[in-house]
């Protein structure tokens, strides 16, 4: 169960956030002051930390530093409102995002969302993705199928990865564009970009597999997905 330290010294806001994080099946520790948060970051080992800025005895950006020189946890600045040199120091200072108060539930859980899931992305990138048909090294950044060397960019290259590791299913594109593009960061992307990456990225597994065969299947109105093996050429 993934545990969130909650450090805000607004009793109100923060007995709040704990129980609708608990709601949502969160575990939580909470903290009302910088040198609580320390001391709970060590004792609890949290997942993820929502580190209000403005705290007794020790400031939100003390507990940033602290927290970076020892883990790469997650980190969700509390700001507030018009405090935008806050949000780009703390950002800078390995903050990985943050909301304005005051900030609706579900947007925090959506923000909670989207970071875990990139640390997932993180944890698992070096794992070496391979079946019968391809091989793909995110360390090295090298793809091939049936040995054969794929020349993919990287978009194409995280594209395949993404499809391969979820391969059990149909990948929505909508997906695809938040995973694999990030989109919050790039909003003149649409579902088109997939289709024409999908397209290209195709080619290169037909040619290299020397097949008309489809690596990875259209599904109508949905998604994409990774078959693998496709039937040898006679
Ligand atoms: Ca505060």
């Amino acid at each position: 169960m993934t545990k969130i330290l909650i450090v805000e010294d607004e009793a109100g806001l923060r007995q709040g956030l704990e129980i609708n994080l608990r709601l949502e099946n969160y575990e939580t520790a909470q903290a009302a002051d910088g040198e609580e948060a320390i001391r709970l970051f060590h004792s609890e080992r949290p997942d993820l930390v929502l580190l209000d800025l403005m705290l007794p005895k020790k400031s939100g950006f003390e507990v940033l530093d602290h927290i970076r020189k020892l883990s790469k946890v997650p980190v969700i600045l509390l700001t507030a409102r018009g405090q935008e040199t806050d949000k780009v120091r703390g950002l800078r200072g390995g903050a990985d995002d943050y909301v304005t108060k005051p900030f609706g539930l579900q947007e925090l859980f959506a923000r909670i969302d989207a970071v875990m899931r990139r640390t997932d992305v993180a944890q698992s990138a070096k794992t070496i993705c391979e079946d019968a048909l391809i091989k793909l090294d995110p360390s090295t950044r090298e793809a091939s199928a049936r040995s054969q060397k794929l020349k993919l960019s990287p978009k194409e290259f995280d594209l395949l990865m993404y499809l391969f590791k979820n391969r059990e299913r149909v990948v929505p594109r909508d997906e695809l564009l938040s995973r694999v593009w990030n989109y919050r960061v790039d909003l003149n992307l649409n579902s088109r970009t997939v289709d024409t990456h999908v397209t290209r990225l195709r080619r290169k597994l037909q040619k290299a597999v020397g097949t008309d065969a489809a690596v990875i299947v259209a599904v109508a109105k949905i998604g994409y997905r990774y078959l693998g093996e496709v039937p040898v050429p006679a």
